[in-house]
């Protein structure tokens, strides 16, 4: 049987797969050339880059198992592909401490001007070092600052966790009952229950330091124009589930108004092309979708999409 791993899969996964009895094809086929190429496959293999809608999924009835490296299916039309028979399966928990790390990397830049400081120091660092220093004065600590995380599934709690660790409140947001503390596993073995606490959205919003979003995209922005007038002046807000979940324009405003002093953006409206305004604006700091990009996480994603696949091509 012959897998196609169209935007590629870690070695590890690649070799299980082997080891299996599959061939796996690493060749990345361009999106208009899959509806004459991709049929030839049993199963493939996508992360966000490759769209497999209805159109392609009727051109390629060989396709028995379909497997997205990550967890947002949104560039497959699942529900379709699983009417006409195909095994549609993910690898949702592989990515989340990544994710989480680069919600915490997007916050100390935050906090610390990093960004800033990076662009200045080249330029005026040996002319200007004391002019520098007193510009980048006031950082702000994250310890005792509350963090409020929206959406408390994988992402959401391991970003709380972080947060405790550090010394941080955690209020949380979801659509559904969640916990009252999380355990923390510290070095030698150690496990800490600390509390969190879980408020409605517009407490969130008027109490939170900073706001971390990781809910799946949803029909309207979780901050939008009315939101952003409830936030607290001044706080940090970092994106990195998916784009649209921050209304941009409305961002682009609040920072321009310093009612949000940074924001971190991993994810945006339209990839990948984001809008020139953002990228630009000396209060953002950005990363072109990267939260799971981590050698660690990948590994996970192709160990875990190789076992996924396997089980169900056996099928
Ligand atoms: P998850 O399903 O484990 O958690 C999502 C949580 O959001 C759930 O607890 C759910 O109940 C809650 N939720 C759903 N709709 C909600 C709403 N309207 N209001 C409040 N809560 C709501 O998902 P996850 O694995 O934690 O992923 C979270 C987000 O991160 C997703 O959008 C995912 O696509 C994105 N993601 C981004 C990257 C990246 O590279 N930046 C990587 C992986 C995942």
């Amino acid at each position: 049987m012959k897998i196609l791993a169209n935007d590629g899969i870690d070695p590890i996964g690649k070799k299980i797969l082997e080891d299996a009895g599959f061939t796996v094809d690493t060749v990345h086929i361009p999106q208009d050339e899959l509806v004459n190429k991709l049929n030839a496959y049993d199963a493939v293999t996508v992360r966000s880059a490759t769209k497999l809608r209805q159109p392609l999924i009727d051109a390629c009835p060989n396709i028995k198992v379909i497997g997205r490296g990550g967890v947002g299916m949104d560039n497959i039309d699942v529900d379709y592909a699983r009417s006409k028979g195909v095994i549609v399966v993910n690898t949702p928990a592989a990515s989340s401490h990544s994710v989480a790390e680069l919600v915490f990397a997007h916050l100390l830049n935050g906090v610390r001007f990093l960004y800033d400081a990076n662009r200045k120091m080249p330029v005026e660092g040996a002319v200007n070092f004391g002019g520098l220093k007193k510009a980048y004065a006031a950082g702000t600590e994250l310890m005792g600052k509350k963090l409020g995380v929206v959406g408390f599934g994988r992402i959401g709690r391991e970003t709380a966790k972080m947060a405790l660790g550090i010394g941080m409140d955690v209020l949380y947001y979801d659509l559904f009952e969640g916990p009252t503390s999380l355990q923390l596993d510290l070095s030698g073995g150690l496990k800490v229950d600390v509390p969190v606490r879980q408020v409605e959205l517009p407490e969130l919003f008027r109490e939170s330091d900073f706001i971390s979003l990781h809910v799946p995209f949803l029909d309207k922005p979780v901050i939008g124009k009315e939101e952003f007038a409830l936030l607290k002046d001044g706080v940090g807000l970092v994106n990195a589930s998916r784009g649209g979940v921050i209304d941009e324009l409305e961002l682009l405003k609040a920072l321009d108004s310093g009612k949000v002093a940074f924001a971190g953006l991993d994810v945006f409206e339209d990839e990948p092309t984001p809008r020139t305004a953002l990228l630009i604006h000396p209060k953002l700091s950005l990363t072109p979708h990267i939260g799971a990009a981590t050698n660690e996480a990948q590994e996970r994603i192709g160990e875990e999409l190789a076992q996924l696949l396997i089980a169900s091509l056996k099928k």
